[in-house]
């Protein structure tokens, strides 16, 4: 139990200027930064305080469970707002604007909501559990985003707009509802990944990396849009079907697949008024369990060795020709690598 105490600094007096008026475990504290809150009003009047004279700086504070969310919506934060070793049972940052850059990494939280906030600077977003997920909803970015999750993780980015380039990683589930949501300069993404065709529907530009990912029920990226965009599915794995091509005209440029594994179907299949995306497989051949379906799409650099040709459609497709002949990719790397040709009759 914290004692009473009139000391002139608060253990963290750097962030929050305070004197101390509690002492526990031999620790000078302020209302703020007691570490077992005596009164959730006065808790309530000292935060109320500390934003009306403009503090952004919230480390260390303590908000327990009886205080419920840590809520301070429509907002304006001048300085970086920094919300590390925060404790609180969650965070509604809703409506806030954030002139620098806004930090979070906390310990686990019911949620943080951010929806239709305005970060001038960078978005960092770091806990080990967020059981109710984080909305970002309408949310717009200028800066990097980082978003890392420990546990299973519900990501609404609907309608939100990343500026700069976003890293999502999550240890466990990460569910993705991303409709609308627009990347202006690339994507990174490390994750187990659930999704639905719309969830998806996002507009991707730069670099798309989705490199290593398990998608759980496959994963369909018809309804995005690529502008001038690349995208990397090497070495992830698609346990259902994975569906590729835009929407319209936006294609992406370029997809590679070295090593991907596709448990269902792979289509690829992009609209004829666009540019045919090429297929990037050089130096190992995806694996594909169902049927292939390419329209319009370049396979002058995939290999496609090992899969069986009859369940393999193609129109308007790209192959490499040499001498006059069509050419599949695997049999020029057949010439560099003596791959047997009993393999390579597998894909005639
Ligand atoms: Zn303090």
């Amino acid at each position: 139990m914290p004692q009473r105490v009139q000391k002139d600094r608060c253990k963290y007096f750097e962030i929050c200027g305070q004197p101390a008026t509690w002492q526990e475990a031999g620790e000078d504290f302020c209302v703020l930064h007691v570490p077992e809150a005596q009164s959730i009003e006065a808790l309530s009047k000292a935060l109320n305080k500390y934003r009306e004279a403009g503090g952004c700086d919230f480390r260390y504070m303590v908000f327990p469970r009886e205080y419920g969310a840590l809520s301070l919506e429509n907002h304006v934060f001048e300085e970086v707002a920094d919300f590390r070793n925060v404790k609180c049972a969650a965070l509604a940052l809703n409506g806030s604007r954030f002139k620098q850059d806004l930090i979070i990494d906390t310990g686990a939280m019911a949620h943080v909501s951010l929806e239709q906030t305005t970060i001038g600077g960078s978005l960092t977003l770091k806990a080990p559990a967020i059981s109710n997920g984080i909305m970002l909803g309408g949310a717009q970015v200028e800066g990097v985003s980082t978003i890392e999750a420990g546990g299973s993780v519900e990501l609404r980015l609907w309608n939100a707009h990343f500026a700069g380039p976003v890293r999502i990683s999550s240890q466990n589930d990460l569910r993705a509802v991303w409709n609308q949501a627009a990347f202006g300069s690339g994507l990174t993404v490390r994750a187990i990944i659930r999704s639905n065709p719309e969830s998806l529907g996002c507009d991707f530009s730069g670099f798309v990396d989705l490199q290593n990912c398990i998608f759980i029920d496959g994963c369909d990226l018809s309804l995005g849009k690529f502008r001038d965009s690349h995208l990397d599915l090497s070495g992830a794995r698609f346990r259902g079907s994975l569906i590729l091509g835009g929407q319209g005209a936006f294609t992406p440029s370029s997809i590679r697949i070295e090593g991907t594994v596709i448990d269902g179907d792979l289509q690829v299949k992009a609209d004829f008024r666009a540019r045919a995306p090429r297929l990037v497989a050089r130096e190992e051949r995806p694996r594909v369990s169902g049927s292939a379906e390419f329209a319009n799409v370049d396979l002058s650099q995939c290999l496609l060795y090992g899969n069986a040709i009859q369940s393999m459609s193609f129109s308007r497709v790209v192959w490499t020709t040499h001498a006059g002949r069509y050419l599949l990719f695997d049999e020029i790397a057949e010439k560099a690598q003596h791959i047997p040709l009993d393999g390579l009759k597998e894909t005639y």
